[in-house]
């Protein structure tokens, strides 16, 4: 185990996931040190906390780190992307809305560096996850539909978690559709629909504080320093 604090950058440090990382970080401050924050614009203040903050178009610039947390927009990704493998570090994403492109450019760059991209960094998505594949398996030509609610200031639709969840059911033989909702501070909500004759199946995740994610992106972090090379699910990284 490493003795000295893992050093993080944080892309997307002013958004909502971005101060709920750095929240985070600072109450395990033993063992993780943020050593930049980024944001899309630039920082109102250069030094928040103790912490340092920078414009994202400072990024070339960043002082030595092991892995970036990158929760920002998907005009943003690119550029964390290439600094990660620049400089042989880990990326935690989980920027939602990123093009065919950029997840190529992801696999890409699994050759080089540790990596995972999760639409939903809850414990309870990677589960739904897994039964939503067992049901699809289960109930051949049964009707699958995703709906998603969502704070009315999310930008993509559907959410990149019922387009993971969709791609389960599809590994699973069925062929989802989708609806989203977008209503008022909804964190997030997935449910999951398989409608048979007669008869019905609803799967629903409900997230209620999103910190859920960021301490799912900062355990990841953490299992990131360790591993060589490749591109990690959450589960992968449960599963020890
Ligand atoms: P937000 O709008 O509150 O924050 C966005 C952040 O990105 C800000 O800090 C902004 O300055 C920064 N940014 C904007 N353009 C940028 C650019 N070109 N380069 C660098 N930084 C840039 O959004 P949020 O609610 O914090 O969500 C951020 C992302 O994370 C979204 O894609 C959202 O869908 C996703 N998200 C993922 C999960 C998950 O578990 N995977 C959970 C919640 C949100």
């Amino acid at each position: 185990m490493n003795q000295t604090p893992l050093r993080l950058l944080i892309h997307g440090a002013s958004g909502r996931m971005g101060q709920a990382l750095l929240r985070l970080a600072a109450e395990h401050a033993d063992t993780m040190k943020v050593v930049g924050a980024y944001t899309g614009r630039a920082p109102a203040q250069r030094v928040v906390d103790g912490i340092p903050h920078f414009a994202a178009k400072e990024l070339h610039g960043a002082p030595p780190f092991d892995v970036a947390i990158d929760f920002s927009l998907p005009e943003g990704f690119d550029a964390i992307l290439a600094l990660c493998v620049e400089r042989g570090a880990g990326l935690v994403s989980g920027t939602t809305g990123i093009s065919q492109a950029q997840r190529d450019a992801l696999d890409a760059a699994a050759k080089a560096i540790p990596l995972v991209w999760a639409s939903n960094f809850s414990l309870g998505v990677a589960v739904l996850d897994e039964l939503v594949e067992r049901a699809a398996q289960a109930l051949a030509g049964w009707d699958c539909d995703i709906v998603e609610a969502h704070h009315t200031r999310k930008l993509d639709a559907p959410s990149g978690t019922a387009l993971t969840l969709g791609a389960a059911a599809g590994r699973g033989g069925a062929t989802p559709q989708y609806a989203s909702l977008r209503a008022g501070d909804i964190v997030g909500e997935h449910l999951v629909q398989f409608t048979g004759l007669g008869e019905r199946i609803e799967l629903v995740h409900r997230a209620t504080n999103r910190d859920i994610f960021a301490r799912g992106a900062l355990f990841a972090a953490r299992q990131l320093a360790e591993r060589a090379p490749g591109s990690y699910r959450v589960r992968d990284l449960l599963n020890g």
